[in-house]
């Protein structure tokens, strides 16, 4: 390459502009340790249905498989926390009508649409600076291990629940990862602050979380109401405290995120849908839960799933 003419300053401040809140830089190396571990968690089952995962192996571990010429990975985070969060709910307890939650980063618009919108226009203004800067996006779709490399990146470390907490906003933030051919300063790595706490694993109503770091999807409420295609076990029965679409009981108790809340300044991300009437659940119809959900992520359940939840609340 040519002289360099972005620098970290420069991409900090654009990301910021675009409205990303977190921005680090990571060498584009192999994930040895990280897919080694995941190669573990695979090889016990622990994906439950998510059969993606374990496709494209050798992407997730080399990115240079996806961007041949890659040298950097810079991670980006936006906060999607609002005041409304579960644990601040003066009306809890007060509905009428049995009601099923919503997990927060589903109430408003779907991420997806925001963050690639964002991507989109940081790419274009760093090629417009730099016609030399070359990039592949992702925000959690496609064969990136995204919590991997925002640690590499140093926007956090990884909670004994798997989620990247962040020391100054906590753990209610989106990941996307662009990858690069260009030469970056690499961020410092954040040390683990999860100390001697236990109290995620503590508080999983169905013990997902099976040791420290890691997580059995067969187990788990989110995975169970979201990517699950098949029906819920009954050993579940009453223990999923009315979560319809997702759970954040991990994430509700963590220190981290009760310490320092600062809200989203993202509007699309203030609650549409932070709970759902369960008998009206049941009774929409195809055309309803296309119009009603087409732009929030909770479509990715189907409407199938959120009927089979529903059900499942009722204890039917
Ligand atoms: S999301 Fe809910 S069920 Fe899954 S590990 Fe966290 S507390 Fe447990
Ligand atoms: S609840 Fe405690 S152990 Fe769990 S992620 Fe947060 S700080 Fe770490």
């Amino acid at each position: 390459m040519a002289t360099k003419i972005l620098s970290n300053e420069i991409v900090i401040q654009k990301a910021k502009q675009f409205g990303f809140d977190l921005v680090g830089f990571a060498k584009a190396e192999i994930l040895g340790k990280e897919s080694k571990n995941m190669k573990n968690w695979l090889q016990k089952n622990y994906q439950a249905g998510m059969d993606y995962m374990e496709r494209n192996f050798e992407k997730r571990k080399d990115v240079k498989k996806i961007l041949p010429g890659a040298k950097s990975i810079i991670s980006l985070g936006l906060n999607y926390y609002t005041s409304d969060n579960y644990s601040n709910d003066k009306n809890k307890g007060k509905t009428c009508l049995p009601v099923g939650k919503v997990s927060c980063y589903a109430w408003g618009k779907d991420y997806h649409l925001i963050i690639w919108v964002m991507l989109d226009e940081l790419e274009e203004e760093l090629k417009k600076i730099d016609p030399q800067f070359e990039s592949i996006s992702y925000v959690d779709t496609g064969p990136v291990m995204d919590k991997a490399w925002a640690v590499r990146a140093g926007l956090g470390w990884l909670g004994k629940h798997t989620n990247v907490i962040n020391r100054e906003i906590g753990s209610w933030f989106f990941i996307a990862n662009i990858i690069t051919n260009y030469d970056f300063n690499y961020s410092e790595q954040f040390p683990d602050f999860c100390g001697t706490c236990t109290a995620c694993i503590d508080a999983c109503p169905t013990d997902a979380i099976i040791q420290e770091y890691v997580v059995d999807a067969n187990k788990c409420i989110s995975y169970l109401t979201i990517e699950n295609k098949s029906e819920i076990p009954d050993e579940f029965k009453n223990k999923f405290d009315n979560w319809l679409f997702g759970c954040d009981i991990c994430q509700d108790v963590c220190p981290w995120n009760q310490k320092f809340p600062i809200e989203t300044l993202i509007k699309d991300f203030h609650p549409q849908n932070k709970e759902l009437i369960l008998d009206e659940v049941l009774e929409l119809t195809e055309e309803d839960f296309k119009e009603r959900f087409k732009t929030s992520p909770i479509k990715r359940a189907k409407l199938s799933g959120l009927k089979r939840n529903s059900l499942y609340l009722k204890n039917i």
